[in-house]
């Protein structure tokens, strides 16, 4: 099961599908070379996948995919 320790402790898994936990983002300066219809798996491939962490809110954001550390960013309150 593919999963990290965040800064809290707690493991973030991204074994799920669809994960309750993940949010994908694309950046915006993609979108113009695509067409009105994009293929589902074309788009997944330009997005970036961020989590949150259940425990603190911590956000663990893969930056550079799943095979490179991700940057931890905790909210402020
Ligand atoms: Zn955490």
């Amino acid at each position: 099961m593919p999963s990290i320790a965040c800064k809290c402790g707690n493991r973030i898994s991204w074994s799920l599908i669809p994960n309750p936990i993940e949010t994908l983002a694309f950046p915006d300066t993609e979108r113009v070379s695509y067409s009105s219809v994009i293929a589902s798996g074309k788009l997944y491939e330009q997005t970036t996948s961020i989590m949150e962490c259940d425990e603190c809110s911590r956000l663990v954001i893969f930056w550079d995919g799943f095979k490179h550390n991700p940057v931890f960013y905790k909210k402020e309150k």
